[in-house]
């Protein structure tokens, strides 16, 4: 807990990142000397004889046994995700969500009190403030950004602060030295949802956070294919909730791992060109007649990009703007747009828009989608690896009047 962070196993830095991610948690010599990681594709495991059975029971011997407790092309993808984040152990999942309900429910016991911040994914928030409830745990979501009113949140039976950087759609940057600071003070864990930077952009244990929860849907696999979640941490926690993950279920499927692991090659890569393009694609919104405002954590012109330029390589992948005009002219834009998909989520290999208040907040009354921010002329593009150039000129057709 607090303060105790042990330093993790391998580098915790960026430097030789490329090539970690390329062969890290593998070993040299593969089965039947195949260069690439064979799937294990099986949901059980045999003992050779009884022998092999006390073996593994009696003398801990390593063994796998079912799917459910464990695979070793799983095992790979989470020691090479481990190795990248800095962390001494992982547990990936069959999706982030997975990753982040069963994380928290190895930690909480009825009467236990958390604290979440209030822009953190969707679904975590719906989770601890509407499922948690049903066993007794209770929930105090906190505006983001203000350290005061987390500090003050904090009780006798807290047991841990939940949070997200960046954030959706916004980017806003949780400052991790603060929060540090304000859970050491008051000896609870500290979670963080780092999906939006990743490690290249972002290492969370470097900075004391306890546990570092990932969808590996987005940048991580890359090519919007998979779903697939992590959690990384000190081997201590981690085993909790791998024990609670092998009850869950929410196990991923060896060729999913695969795939996970193939996307994991090109990952440093993938990102360094999503930082770059982004940044160019948010100053030239930026100074565009038509849009309102743009929201990139690595324009000064951000909130926090003091925050965001101290802890953080790149400002990641999603660039949020604001467009001047009304709903008709967001539809527009969307409808005239050739190259960029329409659609949810982030990270892979295409550009993917979508507009927040006709998707994720289509339940909500306009008042409500506007008190959180929400506005009718609100986007958020999700840059791929294509061309920048063509991207802009995809947008500047669709800006056109
Ligand atoms: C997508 C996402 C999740 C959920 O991950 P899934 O893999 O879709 O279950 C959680 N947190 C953040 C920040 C995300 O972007």
């Amino acid at each position: 807990m607090a303060g105790a962070t042990k330093k993790a196993k391998g580098h915790h830095n960026r430097s030789s990142m490329a090539t970690r991610a390329v062969h890290a948690g593998e070993p040299r010599k593969k089965y039947a000397d195949s260069l690439t990681t064979p799937i294990v594709q099986t949901s059980t495991f045999t003992f050779k004889n009884s022998k092999a059975i006390e073996d593994y029971t009696q003398k801990g011997k390593e063994h796998y046994e079912y799917g459910r407790y464990g695979n070793p092309t799983a095992k790979i993808a989470e020691q090479r995700l481990a190795d990248l984040e800095g962390a001494e152990d992982c547990v990936v999942f069959s999706s982030g969500m997975s990753a982040i309900t069963t994380t928290i429910l190895s930690l909480v016991h009825s009467g236990d009190h958390i604290v979440v911040t209030d822009d953190s994914y969707k679904k975590t928030l719906e989770f601890c403030r509407s499922y948690l409830k049903q066993f007794a745990i209770d929930c105090t979501i906190v505006p983001f950004g203000d350290y005061n009113v987390i500090d003050r949140a904090i009780r006798k039976n807290t047991r841990f602060i939940f949070s997200e950087s960046p954030t959706n759609p916004y980017l806003n940057i949780f400052d991790l030295v603060k929060i540090r600071k304000i859970a050491d003070k008051h000896k609870i864990l500290t979670l963080i949802d780092s999906t939006f930077a990743t490690p290249y952009n972002q290492r969370p244990i470097e900075f004391g956070m306890d546990l570092v929860l990932q969808s590996c849907t987005k940048y991580l696999s890359g090519h919007n294919d998979i779903l697939a979640g992590a959690v990384l941490g000190r081997e201590e926690l981690v085993e909790k909730i791998r024990d609670l993950h092998k009850s869950m279920g929410g196990t991923i499927d060896p060729h999913c791992c695969y795939l996970l692991l193939r996307g994991l090659k090109t990952f440093p890569l993938r990102v360094r060109q999503q930082n770059e393009s982004a940044l160019r694609i948010a100053e030239w919104l930026g100074a565009h007649p038509a849009i309102r405002r743009v929201y990139y954590p690595f324009l000064p012109s951000h909130r926090h990009y003091e925050v965001a330029i101290e802890q953080m390589e790149g400002g990641g992948g999603v660039v949020s703007f604001d467009i001047k005009g009304s709903l008709a002219d967001a539809k527009r834009l969307l409808d005239r747009l050739k190259l960029i998909h329409i659609g949810p989520s982030f990270g892979g290999v295409e550009s993917l828009i979508t507009h927040p208040a006709l998707v994720s907040y289509y339940d909500h009354t306009r008042k409500d989608r506007y008190a959180l921010g929400i506005t009718d002329t609100l986007f958020r593009l999700a840059v791929g690896i294509e061309d920048t150039d063509d991207l802009i000129a995809d947008l500047n057709l669709a800006l056109k009047h």
